[in-house]
């Protein structure tokens, strides 16, 4: 029972969807569709009604015509038949509502009767002729032994009221006809396809706006086979969407890791550094937290890259990367700033002690060896700390805060690298003082070279054994407008920090050269010059056409230019040092080791150079005479020139003592305050006008028999 009166429901839920009218006009209405297809079923049913049954109606109506005009031939011909012509009575009763006249003609048409309405007759109509619906037919009857004419007029208005009233029930049938067929069409139409269509319509519509911008849910369309074809080919597109939005996603995916972090140790980049560090501010200013930065640097890692290659320095970044990532906790961040260059955020770090220890980790943890490729290899590192809120002023905003605390441990990072690296720095104010000095340093020093602050100062060299001088070492000497005189000790390094060392190098190889070709011209055809280069000048590439083009400007022979090296400039990459210097000493410049003894030159390498000179540091001179180690270091230093056939400089000789010691241990040449100071260049001339035992391969002066000490002159800058 319950089944079947759900399935009636269903039957009657079915029936009132398909036939609730209002909603299906609605959608009719609404549709031109709908309405151009049942007008026109409508219309075309319609008008082949009209034909068809007009058709059938006309057929019927001659039909009819005919038989009666057959009955009443029959009639006629059949009350004649048996009457006699002369005596011919018509029956009254012949003429009747069908047969509305008769016309009787005999054999030679004279009129034998007339009868009833037979106007066309009478109008002298003797053809049988239409008149209104009244028809005349003429015919032969032969009654006896006459032949009659007959002409009967007959009515045709009952057959032609019926096809009339026909007609009228058959259009009032063609036009309900049409109308349900229209009305069908339209349900059918609204049916079968507006509201497929509609739905699909919403569905298309609920699709894109659930999504929200978003790739858009595929659709599911079961109604008919066309609009599931419809629906597939949007579904088609909405799954290529997704396909290209998910690789857009994973594109943007990799480009926003690729934007914050760095490709070989996988850490977070400077950018994403910054970030955090900003948030941590932020988060130690609202909770009173407090933090410390460690900047963590390879030492040497340039040489490391050049001794192993790249490869190899590669690899010991991404270990060191690696490890010290490990090492800290998920709440600290590591990232890689730069080349060699690491920073760790440690949160919650107390105080200094406890900054330290962390520095000691990372320390160790980074400098434990580790294998590659059959190497044991070890990393140095320097650390730079600074901890907040300690080491900052608190007053300034976020930004500037994280920007100070970053310098703040790249000061101490600083530190720790000229304090000899492989060892941790603390941040403290006097620090920065001395960064700030520095940085003004650096600053003065750009502008010192425009405006003419530099002076190439000549410190006299001579020959121990005839005393004559043989030329000068030229050193730089810098007039600061406000400080005064400036120590080239205290600015070359930065000079060479900076690179302005190769302009300023050129300079000073300019006028040193130019200063001895004058002087040549003034007679003094043998002296040579000595000219400091500094191992930046050496590794820029450009030394060679630099030097050349300062003696091809000065006319200077390349013979009497000396170039100076420290030992310790030699050292740093002996065997790109050993190349320049095999190019320089083709071209016939001499070489020399400057500061020998203070740089751990390896003997193995000193065989290799193509140096003329080894020049005594000052250091070994100072003592000479009463330190036996010093005397010891002097005298292997001799020995070891006259094996390598090299001329042996001792700096620094300050009295009559060590010049004489020298002199009997071989030394060759001897430079110091004991002989001149360094000298302006017009110091220098008269220096040489004055100087009693004459210039090498020149001019010698008459004031041969003066005592040494009284031709001192000049100052130390
Ligand atoms: P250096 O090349 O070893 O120069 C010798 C230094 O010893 C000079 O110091 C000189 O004034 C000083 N000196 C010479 N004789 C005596 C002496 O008897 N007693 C004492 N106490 N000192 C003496 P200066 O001019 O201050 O130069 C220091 C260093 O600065 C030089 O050492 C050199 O390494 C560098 N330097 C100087 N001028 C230049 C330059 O033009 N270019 C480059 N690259 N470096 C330079
Ligand atoms: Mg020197
Ligand atoms: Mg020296």
């Amino acid at each position: 029972m319950a089944e079947i009166s759900s399935a009636i429901a269903i039957v009657y839920r079915k029936g009132r969807d398909f036939l609730d009218l209002r909603t299906l006009s609605e959608k009719v209405y609404r549709s031109r569709t709908a309405r151009t297809v049942s007008g026109s079923v409508a219309i075309v049913l319609f008008l082949v009604q009209v034909f068809v049954y007009g058709g059938a109606l006309f057929t019927q109506y001659q039909n009819d015509t005919n038989q009666q005009v057959k009955i009443e031939k029959a009639l006629i011909s059949t009350a004649f038949r048996y009457s006699n012509i002369d005596s011919l009575d018509i029956p009254e009763a012949l003429i009747t509502d069908t047969l509305v006249g008769l016309v009787l003609l005999d054999a030679d048409d004279r009129l034998l009767l007339n009868k009833g309405n037979t106007l066309d007759y009478e109008h002298g109509v003797t053809e049988p002729a239409n008149a209104g619906f009244v028809e005349s037919i003429r015919w032969e009857i032969t009654a006896d032994t006459d032949t009659l004419s007959a002409i009967a007029y007959v009515s045709m208005h009952g057959q032609f009221d019926d096809v009339v009233r026909n007609g009228l029930w058959l259009l009032l049938f063609g036009l309900v006809a049409s109308l349900i067929a229209a009305a069908v069409s339209m349900i059918g139409t609204a049916r079968y396809y507006i509201m497929p269509m509609e739905r699909l319509i919403q569905a298309l519509r609920t699709s894109r706006e659930d999504s929200e911008g978003r790739v858009p849910e595929p659709i599911e369309v079961t109604e008919s086979n066309d609009l599931k074809l419809l629906a597939e080919e949007y579904n088609g597109l909405i799954e290529a969407q997704r396909k290209s939005a998910r690789q857009v996603k994973v594109k943007q995916q990799y480009l926003e890791f690729a934007a914050h972090h760095d490709p070989l140790t996988h850490l977070p980049n400077r950018l994403m550094f910054e970030n955090a560090l900003k948030k941590t501010v932020r988060d130690a200013i609202a909770d009173d937290l407090k933090f410390a930065v460690f900047l963590v640097d390879l030492d040497n890692f340039k040489f490391f890259n050049d001794q192993y290659g790249h490869l190899v320095g590669d690899k010991m970044v991404a270990e060191v990367g690696n490890r010290l990532r490990t090492m800290m906790r998920d709440i600290d961040l590591v990232a890689r700033l730069d080349g060699d260059e690491f920073v760790v955020i440690q949160k919650d770090v107390p105080d200094t002690e406890a900054a330290e220890e962390v520095a000691k980790r990372i320390m160790n943890v980074a400098t434990a060896p580790y294998e590659y490729r059959g190497f044991t290899l070890k990393a140095a590192v320097s650390v730079g700390i600074s901890s907040f809120p300690d080491d900052v002023h608190i007053s300034q905003d976020e930004e500037m805060l994280g920007e100070e605390i970053v310098n703040n441990a790249a000061v101490a990072l600083q530190e720790a690298k000229s304090n000899g690296k492989n060892q941790y720095q603390l941040f403290n104010e006097k620090m920065r003082l001395r960064l700030t000095a520095r940085i003004r340093l650096e600053q003065d020093l750009k502008m010192a070279l425009q405006d003419g602050q530099f002076e190439v100062y000549y410190q006299p060299k001579i020959n121990i054994h005839t005393r004559q001088c043989t030329g000068a070492e030229a050193l730089v000497r810098w007039r600061h407008p406000v400080n005064g005189y400036v120590s080239p000790e205290a600015f070359v390094p930065v000079a060479e920090e900076t690179g302005l060392i190769i302009e300023l190098g050129e300079w000073i190889l300019r006028t040193a050269c130019n200063k001895t070709r004058d002087l040549q011209q003034l007679g003094y055809t043998g002296l040579n010059v000595a000219v400091n280069i500094s191992a930046v000048q050496f590794t820029d590439g450009n030394l060679l056409p630099m030097v050349s083009k300062a003696l091809k400007e000065s006319k200077l022979t390349p013979e009497l230019l000396e170039l100076e090296i420290t030992e310790s400039a030699v050292m740093h990459d002996p065997e790109e040092v050993i190349h320049s210097l095999h190019q320089l000493s083709k071209h016939g410049m001499k070489l020399a080791i400057d500061d020998f003894g203070t740089g751990y030159s390896s003997l193995a390498y000193l065989k290799r150079f193509p140096v003329n000179t080894l020049k005594i540091d000052r250091a070994f001179i100072t003592d000479i005479s009463s330190d036996n180690d010093d005397m010891a270091i002097v005298e292997a230093v001799l020995g070891l020139g006259k094996h390598f056939n090299m001329k042996v400089v001792a700096e620094g000789v300050e009295d009559e003592e060590q010049l004489n010691f020298l002199k009997s241990q071989g030394c060759d040449i001897a430079q110091g305050y004991y002989i001149s100071k360094p000298l302006s260049s017009e110091q220098y001339t008269h220096w040489l006008e004055r100087w009693p035992y004459g210039v090498q391969g020149g001019y010698t002066s008459s004031l041969l028999e003066l005592p040494l000490s009284d031709q001192r002159t000049g100052t130390d800058g």
